[in-house]
C-alpha cells in the first residue's frame, strides 16, 4: 500500500505519530544495497489500536518502511486460527516506537500501545539482506513466511494473500513450531496499557 496515503490522512499539526518524511529504500538508484544504518536485523511492532474498533497493526520493516496489516481480532499464536489481517499503508520506521493517543477527529483516533515488538527474519536465513530479498518476493506473490522474536509473539509465521482480487486481505497464521499454544494470547494487555497515556 502506497506510502504515500500514510501523509495524506493524517494531519501533523493534530497528531502526534511520527511524519513520514524520510524514507531510505536501502538501494541505490542503480539497485544496489547500500548500508544505511548500523543496525543488523529487521524489526517488527504490533500496536495495540483502541480506534473506533479495538484491533491489533501487525507491522514489519522492510525496504525502509514497516508494512502494516490490521488484524481485527489480534494475533494468534494457535496454528488452528486463521487471523484476516487487512493490509494497510505503509507506515515510517520511526511509528515502531509510537505510542500515544491520537486525538479525536484525527484518522484512527483512540488509544495506540506497543503490544509486542521484537526482531523478525526470512524463514530460511537470519541475513537482513537476505531477509528482506525473500520478503520482498514474498510480498509480491502473496505468500511471507517469517520467524518473529518478539516478548509474545515467536516462532514461525505466515501471512497468505487470500486472493488477487482483493490484494488487501490476508491471513495471519501461526506454523506449529515449539512456540504455538492453544490458548488466545489476544487477551494479555500491552505492557504501558495499565498505565495512563
Ligand atoms: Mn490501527
Amino acid at each position: 500500500m502506497p506510502f504515500e496515503d500514510y501523509q495524506k490522512k493524517r494531519n501533523f499539526d493534530s497528531t502526534s505519530e511520527p511524519k513520514a518524511e524520510s524514507v531510505s529504500t536501502g538501494e541505490s538508484n542503480l539497485g544496489e544495497a547500500i548500508p544505511i544504518k548500523s543496525k543488523d536485523m529487521l524489526e517488527f511492532v504490533v500496536h495495540k489500536h483502541f480506534a473506533s474498533h479495538l484491533h491489533f497493526d501487525l507491522r514489519l520493516e522492510l525496504d525502509g518502511v514497516l508494512k502494516s496489516w490490521a488484524v481485527p481480532k489480534g494475533p494468534s499464536i494457535n496454528p488452528k486460527d486463521k487471523k484476516l489481517a487487512v493490509m494497510v499503508e505503509d507506515h515510517p520506521l520511526e511509528y515502531k516506537d509510537f505510542e500515544g493517543i491520537i486525538p479525536e477527529g484525527n484518522y484512527g483516533a483512540g488509544k495506540v500501545y506497543i503490544w509486542d515488538y521484537g526482531t523478525y527474519h526470512a524463514l530460511d536465513t537470519d541475513d537482513m539482506q537476505q531477509s528482506s530479498r525473500i520478503l520482498r518476493e514474498g510480498l509480491e506473490k502473496g505468500h511471507m513466511t517469517f520467524i518473529l522474536s518478539g516478548e509474545k509473539l515467536r516462532g514461525e509465521f505466515a501471512l497468505i494473500r487470500l486472493k488477487k482480487a482483493s490484494p488487501k486481505d490476508w491471513l495471519l497464521i501461526k506454523k506449529n513450531d515449539e512456540f504455538a499454544a492453544e490458548i488466545d494470547i489476544s487477551v494479555l494487555e500491552a505492557p504501558g496499557e495499565a498505565a495512563v497515556l
